[in-house]
């Protein structure tokens, strides 16, 4: 599989300090038991500072081969999506850190323990840079972010598996949803 430039995390020099704290801090983190059995840790791909903060829930088979977020055709997806509706800075996070072990030959989704310690990191991200809006990528992501305002969106992945008119009419619904939260952000500052 091929990296292609988009996966990768932009810095300001301005916060370049920072983001290689925060980085080592997770990278290396053994706050759950997710640690000793992870396989890739993915932490976040997009633009540092942000004024868009994207959640989904945990790395997948593609996301732990590369070592970012959303990659492969999901990501692909999530990155028209975003292309045709965030006009400004975003970054893309999962709540947690660490690929959770395969069950079955299938990473298996994250538990809520592990979620609930990992949230830390997304915390981090909120506390520091304030974004104007947080977006959860799907609905076990938006049960993990109860505690901050959000809005949510379905999963790229589940409109890839949509026939291929409702996936375009799901695609465009998601665009003109995110962009209407983005247009009442900009009203109400
Ligand atoms: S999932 Fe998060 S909290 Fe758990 S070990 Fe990995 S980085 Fe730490």
């Amino acid at each position: 599989m091929r990296e292609n430039k988009r996966q990768r995390l932009v810095v300001d020099p301005k916060y370049s300090a920072w983001t290689k704290k925060y980085s080592s801090k997770w990278k290396s983190c053994k706050r759950c038991p997710l640690h000793k059995e992870t396989g890739s840790r993915v932490l976040m791909r997009g633009f540092i500072p942000f004024e868009v903060l994207l959640v989904g829930e945990a790395p997948g088979e593609s996301e732990d081969v590369l070592g970012w977020p959303f990659v492969g055709p999901s990501g692909k997806l999530l990155d028209h999506i975003l292309d045709n509706s965030v006009y400004t800075s975003y970054l893309i996070a999962n709540t947690v850190v660490c690929t959770p072990p395969r069950e079955d030959g299938k990473i298996r989704d994250p538990f809520q323990t592990e979620k609930e310690t990992c949230s830390g990191h997304i915390r981090e991200l909120i506390s520091k840079f304030s974004p104007k809006m947080v977006i959860a990528i799907g609905l076990h992501a938006h049960r993990s972010l109860e505690w901050t305002k959000h809005i949510y969106i379905i999963r790229p992945a589940v409109l890839l598996r949509y026939p291929e008119r409702k996936a375009d009419i799901a695609v465009q619904q998601t665009i003109n949803q995110i962009s209407r939260a983005m247009k009442s952000t900009k009203q109400t500052r």
